[in-house]
């Protein structure tokens, strides 16, 4: 069995991460989808890195929900598995998808990069954002190569996808055709998630959207779940695993 996962923030939402659009997503009054910007950031770093490590901490906070707990379950399940997200988020990581199995198409929010050269490091554990204790009182942090402003290592809004990572999901879909495609929790704004779907399901694989709403992708899915991640996954997962 050869299986596409592809998530988005609503799984996450389930956790208490707040989405970037509605009402919860408001920060100080201000709105994400103009902080996640490479025009904020050149603006006022020390507001967007503020409202990063907010978010890492309730990130931390968080617990991994039953939506993510199915897809680690398939994961291991089946013989050929890959899981885009499009959460920074380490709930699928933490939920046990091994790395090698997935794919954040839109970074990892515990990665800090710098904003000019190559140097990066993962700001995971409370420990080490210790460690640069020095860096918060200035509030953003500098790389110690070129002693450019660091970033958060995620793809904000206007900036390409990671090349790696595109690579990735590429030699996925040349192992061939795919027996399952699910998509979970994603309003399927971005063609590219339309397009690696129905690339997915292309050799007549089912094709599960799971989304309370209906979004672009409803009309190319085989089956609709118009029901939350955190309950429809776990009976899929069952069924997929039942069924193989
Ligand atoms: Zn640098």
């Amino acid at each position: 069995m050869r299986v596409l996962v592809l998530t988005g923030a609503g799984v996450s939402a389930e956790s208490g991460i707040p989405t970037f659009r509605g009402n919860d997503g408001y920060w100080r009054n201000l709105d994400p989808t103009k902080l996640a910007t490479p025009e904020a950031f050149a603006r006022d770093p020390q507001l967007v890195w503020d409202w990063y490590r907010e978010r890492r901490q309730r990130i931390r906070n968080a617990r991994p929900n039953a939506a993510h707990e199915a897809i680690a379950r398939l994961a291991r399940w089946t013989d050929e598995f890959l899981l885009v997200t499009q959460n920074v988020d380490d709930l699928h990581a933490r939920a046990g998808v091994a790395a090698e199995k997935m794919v954040q198409i839109h970074g990892d929010i515990f990665v800090t990069r710098c904003s000019h050269c190559e140097l990066c490091r993962c700001d995971y554990k409370h420990e080490h954002e210790y460690e640069h204790e020095h860096e918060h009182e200035l509030g953003i942090p500098t790389c110690s190569k070129c002693g450019a402003f660091m970033r958060p290592g995620v793809v904000w809004f206007g900036e390409q996808l990671p090349r790696n990572e595109l690579e990735r999901v590429e030699d996925f879909f040349d192992g061939g055709a795919c027996d399952v495609v699910i998509v979970a929790g994603t309003t399927a704004t971005f063609g590219y998630i339309i397009d690696w779907a129905v690339r997915g399901s292309r050799g007549g694989g089912q094709l599960i959207e799971v989304n309370p709403e209906e979004t672009p992708l409803s009309g190319f899915a085989t089956r609709l779940v118009r029901e939350p991640a955190a309950i429809a996954l776990p009976r899929i997962a069952d069924e997929l695993i039942k069924c193989g």
